[in-house]
């Protein structure tokens, strides 16, 4: 039983913990290339196992796979995952963030024919909503769909940072059907299978030396009337959903990066940061913030009740999480130096990934505005556009180019 677990709690854990020591040794490693086949292969079917043991969707319904359980259970499983030292889910968007979007708005036969191969790892998913010129205004996407003759869609444009993209199966895909409505009004949101004719995926390198992830460009990409999901013109209101999950996922996903055991236990293996006051002080400070925050998180964890679509404060956690994990990977290269570089530490990795996550799932600067408004209620930022249809935003952006 750990920290405030209640008997049921405590069951589970102790569920997970068994499961986890009888398996271990089959696991694959907790880091490798994304771009090895093999190693990607490895973690699809490790996915797979863990799903078997209710240990991959935790809080998605029993009747789609999953365990029935709350949000605080889905932490648990993490926390015994990361105490064990082997790799969680590799579907973390299908699974956290898409696969819910999917059980809250998707179809019956949409949810049973994508759901059980996507939390069995049989089928990776992508989240294809930003594009070049739309990453924090999200709704000022350009990718079309128009009506096809047979009542289906035709797809143009292009998505951009689309993680997995390159050994995805499926992505769910924001695009725009109207242009002649304001630009919230006029979305759409479809599956969109990453083999269709039409799809090309490019990768795009990172100054971690890997390219997980991608340009994604639509030419001509045909899709039949029931690829939408939520309904025509819905697409808002289901890509907040994915948003709202994405927030909770990368907020609650701490376990992973900014770990304060293994920040202590680096810096006092380090001879000279040991008998360093400024870095033992930076340590008390940065573990004192690294643990009120995932304390902060966990309590706002109990209030969310089972199957309920997470609110605007999962940008809280999401945020704080980042920047207490940023300061964590500041604090260890600071101490360590060169060796936290070292490609295998844990610190190499983190070090150029973490900060990446600052802009993942919205900025810093959005996520501020959106706990100011919708959460501590202060005056909205004013919005020009309002009301305004999307194509005529768009002829006014030409006309001032042109002038
Ligand atoms: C590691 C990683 C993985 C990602 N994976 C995916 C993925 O799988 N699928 C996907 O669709 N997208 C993905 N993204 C994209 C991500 O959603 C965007 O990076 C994010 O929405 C920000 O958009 P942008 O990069 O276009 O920045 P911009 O929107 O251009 O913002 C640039 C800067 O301007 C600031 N800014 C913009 N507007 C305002 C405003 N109104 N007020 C104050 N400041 C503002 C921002 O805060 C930021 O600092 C990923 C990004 C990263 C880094």
């Amino acid at each position: 039983m750990d920290l405030n677990d209640t008997p049921e709690q405590a069951e589970y854990r102790a569920h997970v913990r068994d499961w986890l020591e009888r398996h271990r040794d089959q696991a694959p490693p907790r880091s490798g290339s994304y771009e090895d086949g093999g190693y990607v292969d490895a973690r699809r079917a490790w996915q797979g196992r863990l799903a078997e043991a209710g240990l991959a969707a935790v809080t998605w319904p029993v009747q789609y796979g999953g365990r029935g359980l709350g949000p605080i259970e889905q932490v648990t499983a993490n926390q015994e995952i990361s105490r064990a030292q082997v790799p969680g889910i590799l579907d973390v968007i299908g699974i956290g963030m898409l696969g819910p979007c999917l059980i809250a708005h998707g179809s019956e036969e949409q949810k049973s024919r994508h759901l059980g191969p996507m939390l069995h790892g049989d089928e990776v998913w992508c989240q294809l909503f930003s594009e070049p010129a739309a990453g924090s205004d999200l709704a000022a996407i350009q990718s079309r769909a128009q009506v096809d003759g047979d009542g289906g869609f035709v797809l143009n444009g292009q998505k951009v940072w689309t993680t997995n993209a390159q050994f995805a199966s499926f992505g769910l895909l924001l695009a725009r059907t109207d242009p002649d409505v304001p630009k919230h009004k006029g979305l759409t949101m479809f599956i969109v299978p990453m083999d269709a004719p039409g799809v090309t995926v490019r990768g795009l390198r990172q100054i971690s030396g890997e390219a997980e992830f991608n340009e994604v460009f639509l030419d001509d990409v045909r899709l039949p009337a029931d690829a939408v999901v939520g309904g025509v013109g819905n697409g808002w209101g289901t890509a907040l959903t994915v948003l709202m999950f994405e927030r909770l996922t990368i907020g609650f996903g701490s376990e992973n990066f900014g770990s304060p055991t293994h920040l202590a236990q680096a810096i006092a293996g380090d001879e000279t940061a040991r008998r360093d006051v400024d870095a033992r002080r930076r340590l008390g400070d940065v573990i004192t913030e690294l643990l009120a925050v995932r304390f902060n998180g966990y309590r706002a964890l109990t209030v969310l009740s089972r199957g309920q679509i997470p609110g605007p404060e999962a940008g809280l956690a999401k945020v704080t999480t980042v920047n207490a994990g940023v300061a964590a990977i500041d604090l260890a290269v600071d101490v360590l130096g060169p060796d936290a570089l070292a490609p295998e530490t844990e610190w190499s990795y983190l070090t150029s990934f973490l900060p990446g996550l600052k802009s993942a799932g919205g900025t810093e600067q959005i996520l501020r505005n959106t706990i100011g408004e919708r959460v501590l209620g202060l005056p909205t930022e004013p919005r020009l556009d309002k009301g305004v249809p999307f194509s005529e935003l768009r002829s006014r952006e030409r006309q001032e180019v042109r002038s």
